[in-house]
């Protein structure tokens, strides 16, 4: 099958050719078709798949004729957050090089007057974070009657970041007859309500199964200790002697670990930036396209930040931490092994995180490799988890549970920050205590300076504000500050 058997128009199948791209992905050749028919589509697949161009290139074909009138939108993409809708912009960019089409694109963090003003011009494709449209449409400056496509992009995590409430307001004001394009890397039983209101008869197109991974992706634990430094000192092993690492991501659960081990990366010489939800667009989008340039090796990140991020060639993915969310450690090892490529990813994993681990074992289906030996599991802590009813409670009444602590020997800041302040927080982000930090006697810190370690003290001013201990300034290195 080639790009010219699909139905595109001549002006997007030169963009498809001058984009390189010798033949359509798996989703790309079942859906695109019908697209192009005007069906409604439930599009089951992961970031990595070639998804963005198989609804991206059938719309462009079909945007050929018509014109956008001011305010009017005629094609609405709904994504769930501003670098996932940056990059779609980016897309369009790329494969409608042949075209006139005004795409706009309203995300937070960008000035309202721009926005404003392609909108008042009439757009073709209108691309937006569901907060900063429904933004635009409270004031007056957006008639959703004109919109003929309607594309709801990454709905599991719309559902993770609560945004489920905005996206039902927003079909609302779109018209009835639309043609809707509705796509999620998983269908939990949410979304396929979800998918059952807004889809009229859809076609399903599903080009993995529901929370694979991808077959390219090696996949490997590491045992490590609960004790941070240690914890870190093995991050470094791991880094030094993984083969071929180009660049990596790490994700960590907590934002505050993101914070502290940029620091200590940072200490160590290694190459290293980091994304969170806290930091400004423009410092984000600086961090990005400096670990896209090879410029920085190593990105921290969250799951919130970096969500659908499409960097291309990834080498590996690290996971500090076992994630929460089983479905979280799909999305984040997607990262790697994109289109095909080679890619490789580890998982630190600790005595007390046997729960979050088997939970992602028995999602994806196989068991994950070790390297080096397998982890002792704690069976008191690790199969409550992390977030075991015991620990609820603690954090609620500040009781704590003896034997838990004791069990799961782990730093107690650990229970505290969520993940993203800026963006929606996930229900597990538990507010901090305020509590000192009980294992700074052990950090005679093998891998901190001292004047560093107080730093690392929660500090109860900033904790109780919800500001996070490292600002964003600390997360833009030095050549990008100049
Ligand atoms: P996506 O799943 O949309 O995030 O796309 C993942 C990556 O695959 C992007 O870098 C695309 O540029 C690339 N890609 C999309 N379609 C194709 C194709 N048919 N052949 C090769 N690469 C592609």
């Amino acid at each position: 099958m080639t790009f010219s058997d699909l139905g595109l128009s001549d002006k997007v199948l030169k963009a498809v050719a001058a984009s390189g791209y010798k033949e359509p992905t798996p989703i790309q050749e079942k859906g695109i078709p019908h697209v192009l028919q005007r069906r409604d589509v439930l599009g089951i697949a992961q970031t990595g798949t070639g998804k963005t161009a198989s609804f991206v290139l059938p719309m462009l074909s079909m945007l050929e004729k018509g014109r956008a009138r001011a305010r009017m939108p005629r094609t609405l993409i709904l994504e769930p957050t501003r670098e996932l809708a940056a990059q779609v912009h980016e897309n369009f960019e790329k494969y409608g090089q042949n075209h006139k089409l005004s795409v706009a694109l309203l995300i937070g963090g960008v000035s309202f007057e721009e926005q404003n003003k392609i909108l008042d011009r009439g757009a073709d494709v209108l691309i937006a974070t569901p907060g900063r449209l429904l933004d635009h449409f409270e004031r007056g400056r957006l008639l959703m009657t004109g919109v003929e496509i309607l594309v709801i992009d990454e709905a599991d995590r719309m559902l993770d970041m609560g945004f489920i409430p905005d996206i039902e307001r927003i079909v609302k004001m779109v018209p009835f007859t639309r043609q809707t394009l509705f796509f999620s890397a998983t269908m939990p039983p949410e979304i396929e309500k979800l998918s059952q209101q807004f889809l009229q008869n859809p076609v399903a197109v599903e080009v993995a199964r529901a929370s694979s991974t991808s077959t390219t992706i090696e996949q490997r634990a590491v045992a490590c200790s609960t004790v941070d430094y240690e914890k870190r000192a093995t991050l470094r092993e791991i880094i030094d002697n993984a083969e071929g690492l180009k660049n990596a991501i790490i994700f960590c659960n907590r934002k505050r670990d993101i914070g502290t081990l940029w620091k200590s990366l940072d200490r160590h010489g290694y190459s290293v930036g980091a994304l969170h939800g806290d930091m400004d667009q423009s410092n984000r989008s600086a961090i990005l396209e400096a670990f896209k340039k090879n410029e920085i090796k190593i990105l921290i990140a969250s799951d919130v930040a970096a969500r659908g991020l499409d960097i291309p060639d990834v080498s590996h993915v690290i996971n500090f931490d076992v994630p929460f969310n089983a479905e979280d450690y799909v999305h984040r090892i997607g990262r790697t092994g994109r289109a095909g490529r080679k890619g490789a990813s580890f998982t630190l994993v600790t005595p007390i995180e046997q729960k979050e681990f088997e939970a992602i074992e028995s999602l994806i289906e196989q068991d994950i490799e070790w390297e080096g030996a397998p982890v002792e599991w704690d069976e008191g802590a690790g199969k409550k988890g992390r977030r075991g009813r015991g620990k609820a409670k603690a954090a609620k009444d500040g009781s704590g549970n003896g034997s838990e602590k004791k069990a799961a020997g782990r730093p107690k800041h650990d229970k505290k920050s969520g993940e993203e302040g800026s963006e929606p927080a996930s229900k597990e982000a538990a507010k901090s205590s305020g509590k000192k930090d009980d294992k700074k006697k052990k950090d005679k810190a093998s891998d901190e300076p001292k004047k560093n370690k107080k730093a690392s003290k929660p500090k109860p001013a900033e904790i109780k504000d919800g500001t996070h201990a490292f600002g964003a300034e600390e997360f833009v290195p030095d050549f990008i500050k100049r």
